[in-house]
């Protein structure tokens, strides 16, 4: 979902909570009279355990504890299907607000003259992923809404983030396409995920493993490391596919 700066360290917890706010307060504005986005329903959150089979070829040992990221009992770090279905309406209900906000500034990927992206992701992939250039990006107030355990996120820097089939990123990376490699990995996993499946497994990714090493992220990491050091194409979409299990 994210793509992390270390050179830049740590934010300030206040200085972006504050921004967030305000951040919200636009958004709900401006929101007011937009139409809801059917395809996150606050309410499509299913209680039922959400299977995400398995994440093929990143790591043994991960695949092993697969079971615990995904809420499917035996845990030992991660959330419970329960506890998400909490979470996950407040948190759906600021992704949608947040999309239909930016909606009038997003740019579609296809319009931003890459030559390698259309190598690697399909026309309709490219067609239908916005972008938003934007600083300081959207992030969830994640400590209102009961998910105080991810703080550390919050207070992280970062130049990119993805919601759905919105890439959100800093003003200076609007030239970066290593970085929209990274963030379309990320769309990809949102598209065949889902947003429920997609949001419990990556919370539960960044409590088991952290943010570098959490599955939906090596993935996204891996992949853009492939693409920055070898001209070699591959189908991005499949890739993500497999790895998922799905
Ligand atoms: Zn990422």
């Amino acid at each position: 979902m994210r793509r992390q700066c270390d050179r830049n360290g740590l934010g300030s917890m206040t200085a972006v909570l504050s921004a967030l706010f305000a951040f919200l307060v636009m958004h709900q504005t401006q929101a007011k009279n937009a139409s809801p986005v059917s395809w996150i329903s606050p309410t499509a959150f299913s209680p039922k355990p959400l299977k995400v089979a398995s994440y093929k070829g990143i790591d043994e040992n991960k695949a092993r504890t697969i079971n615990s990221v995904n809420g499917s009992g035996n845990q030992e770090c991660g959330m419970s299907p329960e506890e998400f279905a909490k979470s996950y309406p407040p948190l759906a209900a600021w992704i949608r607000n947040t999309l239909t906000a930016s909606a009038p500034v997003a740019q579609i990927v296809a319009s931003q003259g890459f030559s390698r992206l259309p190598l690697y992701f399909t026309e309709k992939t490219l067609a239908s992923t916005k972008v938003v250039l934007v600083d300081p990006l959207p992030i969830p107030p994640l400590t209102s809404m009961g998910l105080a355990r991810f703080k550390d996120f919050v207070r992280g820097n970062a130049d990119g983030i993805t919601y759905i089939d919105t890439i959100f990123l800093k003003p200076t990376q609007s030239n970066n396409e290593n970085l929209h490699f990274h963030e379309l990995v990320h769309v990809i996993q949102w598209r065949l995920l889902g947003p429920d499946r997609f949001l419990l497994s990556y919370a539960n990714g960044l409590e088991c493993f952290g943010y570098r090493q959490s599955p939906l992220e090596a993935m996204a990491y891996d992949a853009e490391a492939a693409f920055a050091s070898s001209r070699a194409i591959f189908d991005v979409e499949k890739m993500v596919a497999a790895k998922l299990g799905l």
